[in-house]
C-alpha cells in the first residue's frame, strides 16, 4: 500500500525516477497508478517524506496451515513424430528426488504442480520418482509456457493449498515463473541452490556466494511457502519405483486468457552445432588454462572422440579463446553431472567444481600436486597433461 500525504510540495522529483511510469503530477500532487510495484525508488527521492509505502509486516504473519513440499513440473516439447508433444524436463525428476527426501523428513506430502492443456499420464512419472499427489490443471492456454497464466495458476493453487516449500529447475523457464510467484505471495526466493535440507523444520537453502567464494545457508522464518530454484544436473536423481503412481487432484482455477500480456508470433529454432548437449553427456573431456593452446584443445577432443563424449571447458581455458563458451562448465557456465569427468589442466576453482562435483566419477590430470582438483577426483594424476592425453588416445586407438 502506497500513499501521497498532504507534505506533497508537487515538486516533481519523484516522476522521472519511477522505472514503472506509475507517477503523474496532476494539480501539483504526485498520483500514483496502478503500474505503481512498491519498488520505492519515489520515496528515496521526495525530499518531504510525503511518499509512504505500508509494508506488511512479515514476523506476524500466520504461516499455520502451511505444509507439504510442491515441487513445479516442466514440460518440454518432444520431437517431431514422437507420441506427445510434450514430456517432462529431467530437472523435474531431480526435484522430485531432493524433494521426497525433505517431505520425508518433515513427515509431509510430495506434491507435483503440474500445468497442461493434455495430461498425458504423467502421474505415473511422477509417482515414480516420489510424487503422493499431482495437483493437475488442465486448461488449453495451458498449451504452452506464459509468464501471466502459469504463475496466475500457481499463485490461486498456493493460496489455496498452502504449501510449505516450493521447488522449480533454474531454466529459462523456472527463472522467469519463480520470481513472479514469489513476489506475488510476498514471500522470498533462493536462486540457483546447490544443497537443500531441513533445519529445525525450515528449509535450509544453501548457494554459492560473494562469486563463489563462501557458500550462503539461507532460512526463511517468517514467510511461506519458502521458494527455492535449482540447476539441472545438481541434485542427485533417486532410483525410480515403478509402479507407484502418484494420486491425482484436478484442481479447477480460473484462467482468463486475456491475462496473457505477450503472444507468440513466430518461432525459429536454433540449430546446435552439432554432437549432444554437454549437459546432458554421459562423458566430458575438460581442459583448462593449463591446455595451453588450441592445439593442446585438439588433443582433448581427439580424446573425446574416441570415448564418445563431450569437450568441456573451464572459464580460464574460455577466457584465453581456447573453448567457446557453450563448453564452459561451472558456477557462470553450465552445471554436468556425468558418468565420467576428465579434467586436464584444471586447476579446480570452486567456480568449477560446484558445476562438475556431481559426477559420478572424476579424474583429474595436474602437474601441480596440490591443485584443489585433486580434492574431488576419485583418480589423480600428477604430471605433464601434454604427455598425458597423447598417451590415453594411444592406447584407446590400440584397443
Ligand atoms: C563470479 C565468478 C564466476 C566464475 N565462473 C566460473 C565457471 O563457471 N567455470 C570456471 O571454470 N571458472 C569460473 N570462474 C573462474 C575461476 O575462479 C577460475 O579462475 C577458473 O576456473 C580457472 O580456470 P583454470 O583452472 O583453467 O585455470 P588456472 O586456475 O590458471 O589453472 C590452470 C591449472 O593448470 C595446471 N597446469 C598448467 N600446465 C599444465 C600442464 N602442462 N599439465 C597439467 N596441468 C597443468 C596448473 O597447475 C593449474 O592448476 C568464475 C569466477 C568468478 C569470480
Amino acid at each position: 500500500m502506497i500513499n501521497v500525504s498532504k507534505k506533497c510540495i508537487g515538486c516533481n522529483k519523484c516522476v522521472p525516477v519511477c522505472p514503472f511510469a506509475a507517477i503523474q503530477l496532476i494539480d501539483r500532487k504526485a498520483v500514483i497508478n496502478e503500474a505503481c510495484t512498491l519498488c520505492g525508488a519515489c520515496v528515496q527521492v521526495c525530499p518531504v517524506q510525503a511518499i509512504e509505502i505500508a509494508r506488511e509486516e512479515a514476523s506476524t504473519r500466520d504461516l499455520t496451515g502451511h505444509k507439504g513440499v510442491w515441487v513445479f513440473v516442466e514440460l518440454m516439447q518432444t520431437q517431431a513424430g514422437d507420441k506427445h508433444p510434450h514430456k517432462i524436463r529431467p530437472v523435474t525428476f531431480e526435484l522430485l528426488s531432493i524433494g521426497r527426501r525433505l517431505a520425508d523428513e518433515l513427515g509431509e506430502e510430495l506434491s507435483a504442480i503440474l500445468l497442461t492443456d493434455k495430461n498425458a499420464g504423467f502421474e505415473k512419472e511422477l509417482g515414480s520418482y516420489g510424487a503422493d499427489k499431482v495437483y493437475l490443471v488442465e486448461n488449453p492456454e495451458l498449451y504452452e509456457y506464459n509468464t501471466d497464466i502459469f504463475s496466475t495458476a500457481i499463485i490461486a493453487l498456493a493460496h489455496r493449498h498452502k504449501p510449505a516449500i516450493m521447488l522449480y529447475g533454474a531454466t529459462i523457464m523456472g527463472r522467469d515463473l519463480a520470481p513472479r510467484v514469489a513476489s506475488s505471495l510476498y514471500t522470498g526466493l533462493t536462486a540457483d541452490c546447490t544443497a537443500l535440507a531441513i533445519k529445525d523444520g525450515l528449509l535450509l537453502q544453501s548457494r554459492p556466494a560473494f562469486g563463489g567464494n563462501i557458500m550462503a545457508d539461507i532460512l526463511s522464518p517468517n514467510s511461506r511457502p519458502q521458494m527455492a530454484t535449482v540447476r539441472p544436473n545438481v541434485m542427485k536423481l533417486a532410483e525410480p519405483i515403478y509402479g507407484k503412481v502418484a494420486l491425482t487432484v484436478r484442481e479447477d482455477i480460473k484462467i482468463d486468457k486475456s491475462l496473457r500480456r505477450v503472444k507468440v508470433l513466430e518461432r525459429e529454432l536454433s540449430r546446435e552445432t552439432g554432437g549432444a548437449k554437454i549437459e546432458e553427456a554421459r562423458i566430458i573431456v575438460s581442459g583448462g588454462r593449463g591446455m595451453k593452446t588450441k592445439a593442446g584443445f585438439k588433443q582433448l577432443e581427439e580424446l573425446c572422440r574416441l570415448l564418445g563424449g563431450v569437450v568441456g571447458a573451464s572459464r580460464g581455458a574460455v577466457d584465453m579463446g581456447l573453448k567457446e563458451k557453450s563448453h564452459q562448465v561451472g558456477q557462470s557456465g553450465t552445471t554436468v553431472s556425468p558418468k565420467l569427468y576428465l579434467a586436464f589442466g584444471i586447476s579446480g576453482a570452486v567456480q568449477h567444481i560446484v558445476g562438475m562435483k556431481s559426477s559420478d566419477v572424476i579424474v583429474a590430470v595436474n602437474k601441480d600436486p596440490n591443485a584443489p582438483i585433486f580434492n574431488v577426483a576419485k583418480y589423480g594424476v600428477v604430471g605433464d597433461a601434454h604427455e598425458i592425453a597423447p598417451k590415453l588416445i594411444e592406447a584407446l586407438k590400440k584397443k
